[in-house]
């Protein structure tokens, strides 16, 4: 049987996806959201091969390029705003760091939310407090109060989930990769123009400035530390912590600091990677799971695999279908796993080198990355494989 009644934890990028892939084939979903309201703010996702066919099948491609950021390329400048190398949108087809098609993920996850809210309910300022398996259903008590039975509980909480911690425990397996990020919005200037601006400064530290197209421009700041404890802190806090560690960094520093202290924004993460053995919980056999998790990356791609077999037609069977659909999954989750495995922890430090020497080095490299004969090898280095999943087509089953 197909579950009927599912909740979603999460209301991003893969919740959304999910809820209305699922409410499509009739199900009765309901996405909760720990955030009070709809949670905006972040930079910009890149919508590519695969990303970019499950939005064309969600009828939202048109949409999306009408909200584009219109980004033209990355100019990697020097304490003088001197750009040192560029790799322009073009640069490797289109399909190069910065995408043809980029959107904010907070207008991604807002077009998501109201393609999808006309068939699932959501409820914002809540989170599941406890979930308990009876074997055939599972009861989930809510933070806000109140219990419910749902038939299948799927988790889209990003990296820092908790639910996931409390279903599978000392299963979960987080991989640090010594890098913290913190993304906000700064009132734009004239410097800002269309292209994002990438300023390294010594001690493993970067400052990068973006366009949007909401008059506004998107700020990012990066520092190499271990985890510590800095993306759970206050604020407040971060906001201070923030703005000591860069004051000596120059450029267009002090501007962006001074747009910290206002912005209400800031979101502040530990890079790292979610490592499980398996993906859900519940009976063997795919109808029968009753709590499974997404994991971070790829969203989209992961919600529509994992609506895949529940749309599919029964008439095809259990086991093909699950097979079929275990095969897409780990290929979803695979491709990044595979690309973080392949450089491990070495990104962050090829990206944000620590020496002037290194900065000097790593502009030389850029420079030589679209001359003919190198530019095929650095499209692979710098572009996220989005394109190796076939996607099954399910659209029209029921
Ligand atoms: C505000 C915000 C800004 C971001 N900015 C960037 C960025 O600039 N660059 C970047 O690369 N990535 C950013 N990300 C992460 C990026 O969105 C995801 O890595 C990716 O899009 C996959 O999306 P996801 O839906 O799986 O997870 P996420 O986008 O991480 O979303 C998880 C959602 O689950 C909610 N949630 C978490 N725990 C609970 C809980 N216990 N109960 C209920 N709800 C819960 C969160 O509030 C969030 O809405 C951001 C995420 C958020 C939430």
């Amino acid at each position: 049987m197909k579950p009927q009644r599912v909740l979603v934890s999460g209301a991003s990028i893969a919740g959304p996806s999910l809820a209305y892939w699922l409410s499509r084939q009739g199900m009765d979903v309901t996405v909760v959201e720990r955030a009070p309201a709809f949670r905006d703010g972040g930079q910009t996702i890149d919508v590519r091969g695969a990303g970019r066919e499950v939005v064309q099948r969600m009828g939202l491609e048109e949409l999306i390029r009408a909200n584009t950021t219109e980004e033209k390329g990355i100019a990697f400048v020097d304490r003088n705003n001197r750009t040192k190398a560029f790799l322009g949108v073009k640069a490797f087809d289109g399909d190069g760091p910065i995408a043809e098609l980029e959107i904010l993920r907070g207008e991604l996850a807002r077009l998501l939310i109201q393609h999808s809210e006309n068939r699932v309910k959501y409820r914002f300022g809540d989170s599941i407090a406890a979930v308990e398996d009876d074997g055939a259903q599972v009861l989930v008590r809510f933070e806000q109060g109140g219990e419910q039975i749902y038939d299948l509980v799927i988790v889209a909480e990003g990296i820092g989930s908790t639910t996931r911690n409390q279903v599978f425990g000392s299963e979960v397996h987080r991989r640090p990769l010594n890098l913290y990020t913190a993304y906000f919005t700064v009132p734009r200037q004239r410097s800002d123009g269309q292209v994002m601006r990438w300023y390294s400064v010594p001690g493993g530290r970067c400052v990068c400035l973006r366009p949007d197209n909401l008059g506004t421009t998107r700020a990012f700041l990066s520092f190499q530390q271990a985890p510590c404890g800095y993306e759970k802190l206050a604020q407040a806090e971060q906001k201070s912590l923030l703005k000591q560690m860069f004051a000596d960094a120059g450029w267009e520093t002090p501007r962006v600091l001074a747009a910290l202290e206002e912005t209400t924004d800031l979101y502040m993460e530990a890079v790292g990677q979610v490592k499980m053995p398996r993906w859900s919980r519940g009976a063997s056999h795919w109808w029968g799971t009753r709590l499974i998790v997404l994991r971070r990356s790829a969203g989209w791609v992961q919600a529509w695999a994992c609506a895949a077999p529940m749309c599919w037609p029964v008439s095809w069977g259990v086991m093909p279908i699950t097979l079929r659909h275990l095969r897409l999954m780990k290929k979803s989750c695979g491709l990044t796993l595979r690309r973080r495995k392949a450089c491990p922890a070495l990104p962050p430090r090829l990206a944000s080198p620590h020496s002037r020497l290194g900065i000097a080095l790593g502009h030389a490299v850029l420079r030589m990355a679209t001359a003919p004969g190198l530019k095929t090898l650095f499209g692979k280095i710098l572009s996220p494989k989005a394109d190796a999943l076939v996607l099954p087509d399910y659209t029209n089953s029921r």
